[in-house]
């Protein structure tokens, strides 16, 4: 399945059934959008994020739909220790035995800077909790992972991970660093477990983080978070099993 034929892929409504997914950045934006277009389809969705009533709007939304029950999942990227990740990944193996999907979505714009100016601080929050809280958290739950029959593993990328553009700094490095992770991983897992792992670039698309990085950026000209979700439910259904190491946009 090339990158087109994501974009075409049209879910039956109950594509994810059945299934247990996760995905970080669940309280807002793009992974909100995913979340309960993940539910509508029929999965167990573990709704992740730092931010407790955010996220219980996502369950309520959710549970109200009639859709599967989700769980709620705190956990700060930038904060977390290992004993928080080790208590999440026990959390799932304990509830549902094991993992079907696991949607890195949550992340850091940072500063838009020149290299050169760039705040040392502020680089490695980003790296943080845009690849190490991504590294550690598939590490965690690779266990979980190993149990699905058919797992998906999806690194959200972005246009200025796949080339470098000026002013981008530690985002735009960080999200090269996710297209180098995931290639690694998948390359790793291919033929001994079925897990795919891959990479999906949203393309612009209206949430906070596009209006803070282009501030004056006219919002209606920017397609709403619930018209992207097709492509990640592909990615993460059955439609997509097999396919691994690729690099995918949603528009
Ligand atoms: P939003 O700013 O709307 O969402 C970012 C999400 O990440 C929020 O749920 C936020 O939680 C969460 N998050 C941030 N920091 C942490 C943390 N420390 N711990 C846990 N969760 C955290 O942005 P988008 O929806 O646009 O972004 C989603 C993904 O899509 C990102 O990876 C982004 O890089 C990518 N992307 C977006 C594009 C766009 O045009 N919008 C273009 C290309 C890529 P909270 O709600 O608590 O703030």
């Amino acid at each position: 399945m090339n990158s087109l034929d994501l974009q075409k892929h049209v879910a039956s409504p109950d594509e994810l059934k059945g299934r247990v997914i996760a995905i970080t950045g669940a309280s807002s934006g793009i992974g909100r959008a995913v979340a309960l277009a993940c539910a509508r389809h029929g999965a167990n969705v573990i709704l992740i994020g730092r931010n407790a009533s955010k996220l219980e709007a996502v369950h309520t939304e959710i549970e109200t739909a009639g859709w599967p029950e989700p769980i709620i999942a705190l956990l700060d990227l930038e904060k977390a220790l290992a004993k928080d990740y080790d208590q999440l990944a026990a959390a799932v193996l304990e509830r549902y035995g094991r993992l079907d999907g696991l949607l890195h979505n949550a992340g850091l714009l940072g500063a838009v800077s020149p290299i050169e100016h760039y705040d040392v601080p502020t680089w490695c929050r980003v790296m943080h909790v845009n690849v190490t809280a991504a590294f550690a958290l598939t590490q965690v739950l690779l266990p979980a992972l190993k149990k699905s029959t058919d797992a998906s593993v999806i690194f959200t990328s972005s246009g200025v991970g796949r080339r470098g553009r000026a002013y981008w700094g530690a985002y735009g490095v960080s999200k090269f660093a996710l297209e180098g992770l995931s290639q690694t991983l998948s390359g790793e897992l291919e033929n001994i477990t079925a897990i795919r792992v891959n990479t999906l670039n949203p393309g612009r698309v209206r949430t906070m983080m596009r209006r803070t990085a282009y501030p004056a950026e006219d919002l209606n000209s920017l397609p709403l978070p619930e018209t992207v979700t097709g492509p990640y439910v592909a990615l993460l259904g059955p439609a997509t099993r097999g396919v691994t190491g690729q690099a995918f946009d949603c528009q």
